[in-house]
């Protein structure tokens, strides 16, 4: 069956976009009960940014700290009932920040017409009706959340995405000056799941020239940001680290991920590791299996001055490491994907249990 994706309905994108935002928004504000519920990540609490929303004194604006855990079932809910109960439903969600904050925003918008708990769509196809207009300005680039079609949740019993077309966004707005204060270590874990997006799209038997076109694209950009002659945080690499994200998110889309998130997911759900962190974490350690990406990799590492962790495995016992295992091998649409359909009589508990002990 062929993938028959759904796309953003509207991009902007360029320097300044945010600034549209009021012009965007302004039709749809006669939906529902006439106002927006704004998502921002924490961080732009006390910044400039603060006061460039371009709210109206009916809209509801939460600050949202995405450090302490990544979204969860729980915190979905809470919210929802909270937005409910004191004005009913919105016109719609926006969501300013990262990976983390793109996900509560498009869960939030689901769970708002969706009856339940947040647990109970976690899956493919389980929503049963559309949300609220939702729109998505990233401020930190590399996740593609901006334009998956998952809200990725830690539920009380599995790590996954509430997954269907009503989940994408309607509008995405693209602007690179929001990204330029995130600190170094950040910018690098981000961006390097684009790149790693983007080499396990290429490298299984999903991969096809739509998913390719996007996939090679994407890398060359990964590598002029991170690699070459004018590599770092500059405007100029800013401005294609975000349209890279984006591309790397739809590569995966039309192709899928592989090896590193599937062990990525069981040290995010079993340890608790950020997503973005955790693949770079388990990447360096893939040399057998991405074998070019990884040279590179190393090299983007150095480059930048990024130290990443070794040794950890020392100090987790068999069963934390077996429960890693667990959570990754649920996972065999990535282990499929890179190893072919015969999968499963090379990968097994023990081989993953193994590479969970290279790191
Ligand atoms: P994040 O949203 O977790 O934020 C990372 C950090 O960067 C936070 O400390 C945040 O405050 C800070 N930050 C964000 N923008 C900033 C800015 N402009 N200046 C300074 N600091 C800034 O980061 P992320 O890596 O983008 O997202 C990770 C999350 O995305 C995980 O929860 C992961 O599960 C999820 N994810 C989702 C998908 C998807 O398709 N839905 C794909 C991959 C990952
Ligand atoms: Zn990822």
């Amino acid at each position: 069956m062929h993938k028959n994706f759904k796309n953003i309905d509207r991009v902007v994108y360029g320097r300044g976009a945010f600034n549209h935002l009021s012009d965007i928004i302004n039709p749809i504000r006669k939906e529902n009960n006439q106002y927006f519920v704004y998502i921002v990540d924490n961080y732009f609490k006390d910044k400039e940014l603060a006061n460039r929303l371009q709210n109206k004194k009916e809209d509801l604006i939460y600050f949202i700290d995405v450090d302490p855990h990544e979204p969860t079932t729980e915190q979905v809910d809470q919210l929802r009932d909270e937005i409910i109960t004191t004005k009913g439903l919105p016109s719609g969600v926006i969501g300013i920040g990262g990976g983390s904050i793109m996900d509560i925003a498009k869960a939030l918008s689901l769970m708002l017409t969706n009856q339940g708990s947040s647990a109970q769509y976690q899956g493919l196809n389980l929503i049963k009706k559309p949300g609220v207009y939702h729109l998505g300005v990233p401020t930190i680039s590399g996740t593609g959340a901006e334009v998956s079609m998952t809200a990725v949740l830690t539920g009380p019993e599995k790590k996954l995405g509430i997954k269907c077309d009503y989940t994408v966004f309607n509008q995405v707005i693209l602007d690179p000056t929001l990204i330029a204060t995130v600190p170094k270590d950040k910018w690098f874990y981000t961006g390097m799941d684009t790149y790693i997006h983007c080499i396990e799209s290429e490298n299984g038997i999903k991969r096809n020239a739509f998913s390719a076109a996007y996939a090679q694209t994407a890398l060359k950009l990964c590598r002029e940001v991170y690699l070459d002659e004018y590599s770092g945080q500059t405007p100029e690499n800013d401005d294609k680290l975000m349209v890279a994200s984006l591309m790397g998110g739809l590569s995966l889309t039309y192709s899928e991920v592989g090896v590193c998130h599937a062990l990525s997911y069981g040290l995010s759900k079993i340890l608790g590791y950020k997503h973005c962190f955790a693949n770079c974490v388990i990447f360096q350690h893939l040399d057998d299996i991405y074998p070019d990406g990884v040279k590179d990799f190393k090299e983007m590492l150095i480059k930048n001055g990024i130290e990443l962790p070794t040794g950890l495995s020392k100090n987790w016992d068999d069963a934390t490491i077996t429960a890693m295992a667990e959570v990754s091998y649920n996972l065999p649409f990535m282990w499929q994907h890179a190893f072919g359909d015969n999968f499963k009589e090379t990968i097994d508990i023990d081989y993953i249990k193994s590479l969970f002990k290279r790191m």
